[in-house]
């Protein structure tokens, strides 16, 4: 099995990164391994900590319409070039956690999608240059309040809330591009979405360099690639799974916000 690479709160309250082994321990690393964190002699039972999101980023930069089924089932087309929005880093939620559903909105949708982790600073790469900037792979689900996204025109608010970006559950640092992307609901085993994570318009290093033409990505900075076709509506008390062969799941539940 792949190198899985977590981030983590220990019991005792501190942060740090580590090695995730098959019986749950964790080697702690010294540093994000993407800023050459090396194993120290510390080792962590399951019972010693719970997982993080596996990286913090500064900013997280997203894909949209980058599968062509996709845009087609929201009646829209193909962008001529990567369609790109920010979503804050406040979004950002652990493996597990909790979405909330925000009182604004009366429509919220699930969007699973491979997230890169970026391990080197970034600026005006080419697409090779930039395929080597990308330290990893996990999974993100980019929510979204489907109603706002169309009455707002723009989609800060839409993709914004905070809890509405899941992440994780950890990082590999190879991804085979046939890999399967599939969206679960619940205990239903038929899967809401199902697409081969190469049927992207757009590819990893395409994207990657197409934002470095914008802006710096810094290391542990996130890019979500897009979502397949199959989105739909996530309501208070469901539980989400989104599954990438090679990675593992990422699994959620929604709940409605505390007054
Ligand atoms: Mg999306």
């Amino acid at each position: 099995m792949a190198q899985r690479y977590v981030r983590l709160q220990k019991t005792t309250g501190k942060l740090c990164y580590g090695l995730l082994q098959l019986d749950r321990q964790v080697q702690v690393l010294d540093a994000p391994p993407w800023l050459s964190g090396q194993p120290t002699d510390e080792v962590l039972a399951a019972q010693e900590y719970h997982l993080l999101a596996p990286c913090a980023p500064s900013k997280i930069i997203a894909v949209g319409r980058n599968y062509a089924q996709h845009a087609a089932e929201l009646g829209n087309e193909v962008p001529k070039q990567p369609l790109l929005f920010l979503k804050p880093p406040t979004t950002v939620i652990a493996p597990g956690a909790i979405v909330y559903y925000p009182p604004q909105s009366n429509r919220v949708d699930y969007e699973g999608e491979l997230a890169l982790v970026i391990g080197d600073r970034c600026t005006d790469c080419t697409p090779e240059q930039a395929q080597a900037k990308i330290w990893g792979y996990t999974i993100a689900n980019d929510v979204t309040a489907r109603d706002l996204q169309k009455t707002d025109g723009q989609w800060t608010r839409a993709k914004g809330f905070d809890t509405f970006c899941p992440l994780g559950p950890w990082i590999v640092r190879e991804l085979n591009p046939e890999a399967r992307l599939q969206t679960f609901l619940n205990d239903t085993p038929k899967p809401a979405q199902s697409a081969i994570i190469s049927e992207m318009v757009y590819s990893p290093g395409v994207l990657v360099s197409y934002i470095s033409q914008v802006m710096t990505l810094l290391p542990g900075d996130v890019v979500l690639t897009g979502t397949p076709e199959g989105v739909g509506e996530l309501q208070v008390g469901d539980r989400v799974r989104i599954e990438i062969e090679g990675i593992g799941s990422l699994e959620n539940t929604v709940a409605s916000k505390l007054p």
